[in-house]
């Protein structure tokens, strides 16, 4: 037998032929305009406040529609961007989507304002219908949060005001970010550093770069940290002052709601995180002690102890991926197979393509597309499997409704992440010597270090300077002082050196779509983790358990999920301990290994 040779490069031609000039997606999108168009117009047509049987059934029917086509739309134009970034008709070709995603937008808030004008008696009829109990919770649920909102009028005149005054903010950011760049001395002479090329050498071998590009970084922060101050002050302010007029008291209500999640469950996951900082303090104390150094800085964070010499090539990774998430369950390789075997996946190292990785539904193919750059190395093959997992969540949804398929921020890693758990820890299992186990688990601590730390200072800061601004500006010398605190606090007083301009660096303090872009990875990472511990106690039979999981992942709160899925407490100190305990084994096996 021949082993099997997958091409490296993907197929969109299946779903439409001709690239950023296909003429069968020009009139794809003259469909999804006209979809929308019928979708506004029923709205429009309806009279929810006095109608008894309402035309809810053939409205949503209508959304679907539409819905799906302009899925179909966005995943096309973000395949053909990536792909080749020199492509300016694919630019052209974003902007038309772009425009059609606001006008359907737009007509969906307009639905959510007249479910609110439906009378509570009406509609308590209405969902108990055959054709929408299956959305009873979410029709409910954007019922709940039109009624949380101002009248349409001045929610319409938020949004537009928010196009300068809000957004205007992030885009302000971006702005000052692309024009800072940071200098450094190499083989004698001065280059400006971009702010991804500084960041890569912060995982440099070599103490000395890092501690110079990150005197040069804070510098460089430093230096813009009056405008970075302001345009936070601003965006913040913006996003409270809406909060105000809403009523809504609490920061964290909209972060919450959007992640269908209680305050209860996020405290008690910060609590239990919190109470188990040891072990990673005595993880980070070895790891100053393996590079030699007294106390670790900020700067040596991303700096490898061990190097990974074994090299995958793509058909390595590919069969590595399939073999081992067989032994999980037959369904997801089978799965795995079936996108190699049909090019679902774009992996082919060569200039002009996006850097990064995603993975991107047609739902109306019934199939999805999985964007990277593979060279051959470990962390290739387990983004593979990240983004594999992500294809699988989307394939286990297939005959959910549509309407039902959306899940948020904090589930929505759930299914790559256990993907690229259970390549992790097949690898570690088959590692040829200890130097390549002592790499793999160190690569493994140090995500959870990330999600458990790093995160952590993220959220403390974040929560705490959204309080400060509801009582006015805060000044950069507070804000430094704020994040400074909140880095100690996080690490548990393990460093020397912290990042004080932090706030200032990293962008996702700065995205108005999503507020406080931060617990909801952490989360992830532990739910995730929590249903690991159960495929591991129950072995081939999960896998169906697991699909049923992944099913109702766009139809309950996460409370709700963890309990009919897993039957665990979200709101106890149980099941967070449980995956928080899987991390501490990763540092107690690397602690015993490098006594
Ligand atoms: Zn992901």
């Amino acid at each position: 037998m021949t082993p099997n040779t997958y091409s490296m490069t993907w197929n969109l031609d299946d779903f439409f032929p001709g690239g950023s000039s296909s003429k069968e997606f020009h009139a794809h999108l003259k469909k999804v305009e006209e979809d929308i168009h019928s979708f506004e117009k029923s709205i429009k047509d309806w009279d929810a406040a006095s109608s008894k049987d309402t035309g809810l059934a053939a409205i949503l029917k209508k959304f679907q529609k539409a819905d799906l086509g302009l899925e179909q739309a966005e995943s096309f134009v973000s395949c053909l961007q990536a792909q080749n970034m020199g492509d300016v008709k694919a630019n052209e070709l974003r902007g038309i989507v772009t425009s059609l995603a606001s006008k359907f937008n737009t007509a969906v808030t307009h639905l959510d304002k007249a479910l609110v004008q439906i009378d509570d008696s009406v509609w308590q009829r209405l969902i108990e219908q055959d054709h929408l109990k299956e959305l009873h919770f979410v029709l409910n649920e954007r019922r709940r949060q039109a009624a949380e909102k101002l009248s349409k009028e001045e929610e319409a005149l938020i949004n537009d005001l928010a196009v300068d005054g809000f957004h205007g903010w992030e885009e302000m950011y971006d702005a000052i970010v692309s024009q800072l760049n940071i200098p450094f001395k190499e083989n004698g002479k001065e280059v400006h550093l971009s702010v991804g090329q500084a960041q890569n050498k912060l995982s440099s071998h070599d103490r000395q770069v890092r501690k110079r590009v990150f005197d040069e970084w804070e510098k460089a922060w430093g230096e813009k940290a009056e405008l970075l101050a302001a345009t936070l002050n601003h965006l913040s302010g913006f996003r409270l002052a809406v909060y105000k007029k809403r009523e809504w008291n609490d920061v964290l209500k909209e972060a919450l709601e959007y992640n269908r999640m209680s305050k209860e469950t996020l405290d008690i996951m910060w609590k239990v995180i919190s109470d188990n900082k040891k072990p990673f303090v005595e993880f980070l104390e070895r790891k100053a002690s393996l590079l030699g150094v007294d106390k670790l800085n900020w700067y040596d964070l991303d700096a490898p102890v061990t190097e990974s010499a074994k090299a995958y090539s793509y058909q390595e990774g590919a069969s590595f991926i399939i073999r081992h998430f067989g032994e999980f369950g037959s369904e997801l390789a089978r799965f795995a197979e079936k996108a190699f075997e049909g090019r679902w996946i774009e992996a082919e190292d060569r200039p002009g393509k996006r850097p990064g990785g995603f993975c991107t539904s047609f739902p109306l193919s019934g199939q999805s597309r999985i964007f990277m750059t593979y060279s051959d190395t470990y962390d290739n093959v387990s983004t593979l499997a990240h983004e594999l997992g992500h294809a699988f969540h989307t394939y286990a949804m297939k005959d959910v409704h549509p309407l039902n398929c959306h899940y948020a921020m904090n589930v929505a890693e759930t299914a790559s992440t256990f993907a690229e758990t259970l390549v992790a820890d097949a690898a570690l299992e088959l590692a040829k010597d200890d130097g390549e186990k002592l790499a793999l688990l160190e690569s493994k601590i140090q995500n959870s270090i990330a999600l458990l730390m790093n995160i952590h200072a993220r959220f403390l800061f974040e929560t705490r300077f959204y309080e400060e601004r509801k009582k006015g500006m805060v000044s950069t010398a507070r804000l430094n002082e704020m994040m400074e605190a909140a880095q100690k606090e996080a690490y548990a007083d393990s460093l020397g050196l912290y990042h004080p301009h932090f706030w200032g660096s990293k962008l996702h303090f700065y995205i108005t779509d999503v507020p406080f872009y931060n617990f909801p990875y952490t989360f992830g990472y532990l739910f995730s983790l929590g249903i690991y511990a159960h495929a591991k106690k129950e072995g081939k039979e999960y896998e169906q358990k697991y699909i049923s999981l992944l099913k109702d992942t766009g139809r309950m709160t996460v409370e709700e999920l963890a309990k009919k899925h897993l039957g665990a407490d979200l709101t106890k100190e149980e099941f967070w301990q449980a995956g928080v305990d899987l991390c501490i084994k990763d540092v107690e096996e690397f602690l015993s290994m490098t006594k």
